[in-house]
């Protein structure tokens, strides 16, 4: 049991696939979720933050194991277990969004249901408590895939969704980080943020969503990979759910998520080939850092990163469960 559980972490942490194994059973369900990849280093994080961190992704995960084991949807669970760590102020995504240039916090969100490709999302809000839940009013109750700015705020209040005022998203942390960088004037070479999750539940539907206050001291109006339904999130039944997290305008130009379903759809790869062509080998080549998790139809899941650390979590019906910080 140890050794099939390590060969699960290995295949994980290097995206390496074992081609001459034999097909693992079917998982009922499966869930992973990160919160940001990055220069992520051991020594950057005393223990009693590593700890912390662990425990957030921790109770982020069992938000979702318990929505999936109950036979809940994967949409159900990706929302709820974004919505989590939205809230807490050590992810970038709601409560601890990073900073803009111009000292604002601007947000995306996306969210897709692989069951009937349908997808919501928002960007550039700034008073949007829970920007993911924005995202799911938009794919089911507004006839639209993707708002941004005032016209997003504006539908999240109609449709009855928590506003704040913009000091609720200041925290010391955040604000810190954009004065190192308006030091540097840069927003590369520094710890990336985001956080997302992808689920497969009892039905065999995929979900996955992605929220983020993007990258600290990006110019106003800049909006990531995110909330582009095959950037930074995708979900299609017949292949994958993908979230991303890493500097967006690479994971944009690459169509990231969309390029790791289609190298499954058309070439006939497994999950974690796909992800590793992908992130380490494209992505790599072009200096495009970051990372993604992904779930495929059968279960089988993807951590896949290009730098030295992703906050990342999974757990599935077979038993298998992990929470990990640093590459291993
Ligand atoms: N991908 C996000 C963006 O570019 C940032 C991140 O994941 O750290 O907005």
């Amino acid at each position: 049991m140890k050794i099939k559980v390590l060969l699960v972490i290995a295949l994980f942490t290097y995206g390496c696939a074992n081609k001459s194994s034999k097909p693992e059973p079917k998982s009922d369900w499966a869930i992973a979720l990160h919160g940001g990849a990055g220069n992520i280093l051991p020594e950057d994080y005393t223990q009693e933050q590593q700890d912390a961190y662990t425990h957030e992704l921790g109770c982020a995960l069992e938000i979702g194991k318990k929505i999936l084991s109950d036979g809940g949807t994967s949409l159900d669970a990706v929302e709820h277990v974004v919505r989590y760590l939205e809230d807490c102020p050590l992810f970038n995504a709601g409560k601890g969004a990073v900073f803009t240039h111009d000292g604002k916090n601007e947000l995306d969100a996306a969210i897709m249901d692989g069951n009937g490709l349908r997808a919501g999302a928002v960007a550039g809000v700034r008073d949007i408590k829970n920007p993911i839940s924005t995202a799911r009013l938009v794919m089911d109750k507004s006839e639209h895939v993707f708002m941004v700015g005032k016209g997003a705020s504006l539908f999240a209040k109609s449709q009855g969704a928590e506003i704040v005022d913009s000091t609720y998203f200041y925290t010391e942390k955040s604000w810190k980080s954009l004065q190192r960088a308006l030091d540097k004037e840069s927003v590369k070479d520094k710890k990336m943020g985001t956080v997302g999750c992808v689920a497969l539940d009892k039905s065999g539907n995929l979900a996955a969503a992605t929220s983020t206050g993007g990258m600290t001291n990006k110019r106003y109006g800049r909006v990531g990979d995110v909330p582009i339904i095959g950037s930074g999130t995708y979900a299609n039944n017949n292949t994958c759910a993908v979230s991303a997290t890493g500097h967006g305008e690479f994971f944009i130009r690459y169509t990231v998520s969309h390029d790791i379903s289609a190298l499954i759809e058309y070439k006939g790869l497994s999950l974690v080939d796909a992800a590793h062509q992908v992130v380490n080998v494209k992505l790599e080549k072009a200096g495009g850092k970051g990372g993604i998790i992904a779930v495929d139809k059968h279960g089988n899941m993807a951590l896949t990163m290009n730098t030295p650390g992703m906050f990342r979590a999974f757990a599935s019906s077979k038993g298998e469960q992990k929470i990990a910080i640093f590459k291993e």
